[in-house]
């Protein structure tokens, strides 16, 4: 869905892509996958704390969390003082604990530190790909938990054609570091931009316009809004929230990246046919109207007759109306 005129003649001149991680590249559907306490403690207790605070929250990740404690047959437990930190976590008191959960931003501005051996094994998540969010329980890290969002199958080749035409593909993504990258290397994405908070999102964005670069952005989240805004071409996924597709200027309805390359081909063909059309009409004013004007009557004797020239005329409409009917096929 192409929202204005300006962003299909636009999109052929786009020469950088910045894709958010979860928007596009990857299913977006993120499913729990592996709960890990410190000192043995019950996964099943750790999971029902932390699904209970994200209750709250809005973000795909909390879905993936409650979702995982449903299945497991788990009741969401009343919180109490909840708070949303975006792009970092959600805190709130339940069970008379005090629960964080989220990256390690969150517990660095709790001042939770880190356990080095849920560290060790935070790591080894991240480096096949998955997203680790760690737990910390009045004050001390618990734990952490794992989902994973597998790669959509038609994002590579997307990413290649795009790449053969001369487009740079950038990653953008609020998760770790490792993730981002071992998500990155399977997509042979080779410049990421890992660990940006939601506002820090649109200066990247900035900075490479700044570069001299036309940048096409592509989210999903409320967080990646003003990105899209800011970006020359913002695109949403139709499987994304609604201000992020109100602040896009094109919708891939379907949600995937094939809809950028197609996007590209329309606009290559739309403004190469809207040339084409212009020629059409000036071509048959150029000719027609010094005729009707009576230029070659002096030397020839040749006027045009008022239903040849108003044939001429339909013929020039006909002609734009016929060429702009073949962008259909
Ligand atoms: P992005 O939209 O790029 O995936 P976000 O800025 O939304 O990233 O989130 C960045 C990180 O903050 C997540 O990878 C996660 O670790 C943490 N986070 C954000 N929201 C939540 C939440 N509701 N529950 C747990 N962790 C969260
Ligand atoms: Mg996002």
């Amino acid at each position: 869905l192409i929202k204005n005129a300006a962003s299909l003649e636009f999109m052929e001149k786009i020469n950088l892509l910045v894709v958010d991680k979860t928007g596009t590249l990857t299913e977006g559907k993120p499913k729990l996958t592996s709960i890990i306490t410190s000192n043995n403690k019950d996964q099943d207790q750790l999971l029902q704390l932390v699904a209970s605070l994200e209750k709250g929250s809005e973000h795909p990740l909390a879905g993936a969390i409650i979702e995982g404690a449903k299945s497991k047959n788990l009741s969401l437990l009343a919180i109490e003082n909840f708070q949303s930190i975006t792009g970092k976590g959600v805190t709130a008191k339940v069970d008379g604990k005090e629960i964080a959960f989220g990256n390690s931003k969150l517990l660095e501005q709790l001042n939770i530190k880190e356990d080095a051996e849920l560290v060790k094994q935070a790591n080894d998540l991240r480096e096949s790909g998955q997203t680790v969010m760690l737990v910390g329980v009045d004050g001390k890290a618990a734990g952490i938990v794992s989902v994973s969002d597998p790669i959509k199958k038609t994002s590579k080749e997307a990413l290649h054609n795009l790449r053969a035409s001369g487009i740079r593909i950038v990653m953008l993504t609020g998760d770790n570091e490792k993730t981002a990258q071992a998500v990155a290397s399977q997509l042979e994405i080779d410049e990421i931009e890992a660990g940006v908070l939601p506002n820090r999102k649109s200066e990247v964005i900035k900075k490479f316009q700044e570069q001299g670069f036309k940048v096409a952005m592509v989210g999903d989240g409320i967080n990646d809004a003003p990105a899209l805004a800011q970006a020359n071409i913002g695109i949403a996924m139709g499987s994304g929230t609604d201000i992020a597709i109100n602040s896009a200027d094109i919708t891939l309805l379907k949600g995937d990246l094939t809809g950028i390359v197609k996007a590209r081909k329309l606009s290559q063909a739309t403004m190469k046919n809207i040339r084409q059309n212009l020629f059409f009409a000036f071509a048959y004013n150029a000719i027609g109207i010094p005729i009707a004007a009576g230029v070659l009557y002096p030397f020839f004797g040749i006027l045009l007759s008022p239903i040849i020239a108003s044939l001429a005329m339909i013929c020039s409409s006909l002609s734009v109306v016929l060429n702009a009917a073949r962008l259909k096929g």
